[in-house]
């Protein structure tokens, strides 16, 4: 039987606020990005990365529904819990499925559940919506996954807002499901990095662009942006302004006003806001 090209849709979670710290400047308000989801399918599905709260997870599982397959798996593109946290809804809304992640993603999404002033950031940032028993993804045996004969591959790529980040490679459709090492429309997450950080994102970013992908979906991405390979270099040139930048100027204020002059167009920028106090506090270290 000829085999027919495996179908990649994206499912994006638009802005929604959370309860964070008081805003220091406009733009500032405490917003949580949008957030994708892929469905990659062909007769079965298979789905990249879950959202958070269970009412968004409920609704998520409606337009699943809608394509009237069966899920199969569902693959966790890296440890940070907006991205995985999900999880537990999802599977009661179908109990065949299986989530699952690289040995590394897994033990950072432990980490995120044992560590308690993690545990409670989500769980405050959020009150009462997210599950009250945390499921994790189990750790997959092989980094080739299959789906219908067609081979999907996770790459650990490293750096990207997170340490042992990866995306999933579908050769087939030339899709790239890159998790938070694209972003595309949104502010990006430098808080976890230095410059040294960066420039391994930039790396990270690189490895992505050699596939030579013709559909590369950001793991924060603006409601109704195309998943065009342009991110991935939109993505670089915007950690590389941020760096400089932040050698440049000497606040918060001027790294985020400097930032905006360029990226402006971006959604949420509280992220922005986030890693500009984080960069001007790693001055002081
Ligand atoms: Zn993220």
């Amino acid at each position: 039987m000829p085999k027919s090209p495996l179908n990649v849709n994206v499912y994006v979670a638009p802005m929604r606020p959370f309860v964070g710290p008081p805003p220091q400047g406009p733009g500032d308000d405490a917003v949580w990005s949008p957030m994708s989801s892929t469905l990659i399918s062909g007769e079965n599905e298979a789905l990249v990365d879950t959202l958070i709260t269970n009412e968004q997870v409920d609704e998520f599982a409606e337009w699943i529904r809608s394509f009237d397959k069966s899920l199969t798996g569902i693959y966790i593109t890296h440890g940070h819990s907006d991205h995985w946290i999900g999880l537990a809804r999802l599977l009661e809304h179908f109990p065949r499925a299986r989530g699952f992640a690289t040995a590394e993603v897994v033990e950072r999404a432990r980490f995120e559940t044992t560590t308690p002033a993690i545990a409670a950031y989500w769980q405050a940032s959020f009150p009462g919506e997210l599950p009250t028993e945390i499921v994790l993804p189990e750790v997959m045996g092989s980094d080739e996954l299959e789906l219908e004969g067609e081979l999907i591959r996770a790459m650990s790529v490293g750096q990207s807002d997170t340490e042992h980040s990866t995306v999933l490679h579908v050769p087939s459709t030339r899709a790239v499901i890159a998790g938070d090492v694209v972003y595309n429309g949104v502010h990006m997450m430098t808080a976890e990095t230095d410059r040294a950080g960066r420039e391994a994102w930039i790396a990270s970013l690189d490895v992505v662009a050699e596939l030579a992908p013709e559909i590369v979906v950001a793991g924060h991405k603006r409601v109704g942006t195309s998943d065009g390979p342009e991110n991935i270099a939109a993505s670089q040139q915007y950690l590389r302004d941020f760096s400089r930048i932040v050698d440049e100027e000497e606040s918060v204020e001027d790294i985020v006003n400097a930032m905006l002059a360029l990226h402006g167009d971006r959604d949420n920028p509280r992220v922005l806001w986030h890693g500009a106090r984080t960069a001007v506090a790693r001055r002081a270290r």
